[in-house]
């Protein structure tokens, strides 16, 4: 019945798509008052500048992100004003689509914030749970302008706090100078700790009881955190915020979610069996989100570069948990062989840069296992090259210094390929792999440091060859070979 209405509302959308290119400008600032009460949020709002609201007709919200759709769905209760704060009219052209018949100077509306069904939205969108939730302005705010800033103020439930980094212009505003990049932890019943790591500040929050203490978090992201700095050579924060909570419900034992907007690393994550186990798993993510401060988010590069900076993060993940003895050599082999599994299985197996602009439409897993295997291989074909020098964090402090957020923004894929290509010897891995479809085929580069692949039902196994000569023991070496030698020997 509603097929004849189709085209128009398609040309209605459009056209408004068109409009909003037009009318939005660059920078806008903004005020918003977000009121919580249950699991709704009433936000009222306006354009601080006036004189740059001009010709702004259409009030939107983000769509999608990262794999949820419909977000604009909450949005309800829509009301726009204009300069005299008289009501205007307006259309309701999709879900969290509206235009005004004339410019509107202010707003107000509600977001229904029930907690997502799915349980993989909930490090990504906006939610309200009984004592605690996860405000994303760049999902709760109106999309006005390119980028918007905003003074944002919270009026909370009785004994709820706020947390988040942004400086306080007043006892009640933060100043959020880019929505898109900003958390707010809202909620009761969570430790905080400010630390210090050199120079920066690490603000943790954890929320809930774990079986690893407090203390140990604490120490174990200050630890990476150092790690990664030396090794980029920099940092680009002052400040940073981790929060580490547990899902608002019933989940599968090991089962985590995590995501690094701007210089907040959010972390919901369910308990392992043993307390071992669950230190291991808080190593790892931390090790993951942790690389995100400065891959992707403290460079100034554009485009979906997805698989760099997701295979690299788990590559030197690993590594980095070889490196401070966390896994042994053996772990490290393992997860480098289930990766390989995985992207042999591919069934529609497709380039790098190709699975990273379809990341959330079912190429994720390819972006994640591909990514890694070349950030290993990189990383072993430059040790052979530099006969023993550990050359991956060079490489990587290279694109972190020339790409910092103070730099001009590029394209990410060119600006990366574009390092990777001043190595000659990276030539063939860039072809095959990264442009290219083709099977990881690896058995030559891995002779050379002395480790084997098998396949065994369908499933890739590395091991370490039982005959080594001086020269592959030396590159083990470099891979942390030793490291678990030691770690075995010291742990009897
Ligand atoms: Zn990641």
């Amino acid at each position: 019945m509603s097929k004849p209405l189709k085209p128009i509302y398609y040309a209605a959308f459009v056209f408004a798509l068109i409009l909003q290119t037009f009318s939005n400008a660059a920078a806008q600032t903004v005020e918003a008052k977000i009121k919580i009460t249950d699991s709704n949020v009433f936000v009222k709002g306006k354009f601080i500048d006036a004189t740059n609201a001009k010709n702004v007709t259409n009030f939107s919200f983000l769509k999608s992100y990262a794999g949820n759709e419909n977000l604009g769905a909450r949005i309800s209760e829509v009301s726009l004003f204009d300069q005299n704060g008289q009501a205007i009219n307006y259309k309701k052209l999709a879900d969290g689509e509206f235009l005004a018949e004339n410019d509107f100077r202010a707003w107000s509306y509600k977001a229904d914030l029930t907690v997502p069904k799915n349980v993989s939205a909930l490090a990504h969108v906006s939610w309200l749970a009984e004592e605690q939730g996860i405000l994303m302005p760049g999902d709760l705010l109106p999309e006005l302008a390119e980028k918007t800033s905003a003074k944002i103020m919270f009026e909370l439930p009785k004994d709820w706090r706020v947390a988040g980094i942004e400086k306080k212009s007043s006892t009640e505003f933060f100043e959020v100078s880019d929505v898109e990049k900003a958390i707010f932890y809202v909620g009761k019943n969570w430790r905080e700790k400010e630390i210090a790591v050199g120079t920066a500040k690490l603000n943790l929050i954890i929320s809930g009881e774990w079986q690893v203490s407090d203390d140990e978090a604490f120490q174990t992201a200050s630890g990476i955190f150092a790690f990664y700095e030396k090794l980029f050579g920099g940092r680009a924060f002052e400040k940073a915020q981790i929060f580490l909570g547990k899902f608002p419900r019933e989940v599968k034992t090991g089962r985590w979610e995590a995501e690094t907007r701007g210089a907040n690393i959010t972390i919901f994550s369910s308990e392992m069996n043993f307390k071992t186990q669950s230190l291991q798993r808080l190593h790892e993510q931390l090790r993951h989100e942790i690389f995100h401060l400065w891959f992707p988010n403290g460079v100034n590069l554009a485009g979906n570069y997805d698989w760099f900076y997701e295979g690299f993060a788990l590559y030197a993940s690993l590594k980095t948990a070889v490196a401070m003895n966390q896994i042994r050599f053996e772990d490290f082999l393992d997860t480098l062989g289930r990766a390989h599994s995985i992207d042999t299985l591919q069934s529609q197996r497709v380039s790098l840069i190709d699975a990273s602009k379809n990341r959330w439409n079912g190429a994720n897993t390819q972006v994640y296992a591909r990514g890694m295997l070349v950030a290993f291989l990189i990383d072993i074909v430059l040790l052979q090259k530099s006969k023993g020098k550990d050359a991956l964090p060079e490489i990587l402090r290279e694109i972190y210094q020339k790409h910092k957020l103070s730099a001009q923004r590029q394209d990410g894929n060119s600006a990366i390929l574009n390092v990777f290509q001043s190595r000659r010897e990276l030539q063939t891995i860039i072809e095959k792999y990264i442009n290219g479809t083709e099977n990881i085929g690896w058995q030559t580069d891995l002779d050379v440091i002395g480790i084997e692949s098998a396949t065994d039902n369908f499933a890739t196994k590395l091991s370490v060859k039982s005959k080594l000569n001086g020269r592959q023991k030396d590159l083990l070496d470099k891979l942390g070979y030793n490291n678990w030698r030691k770690n075995s020997e010291s742990s009897k």
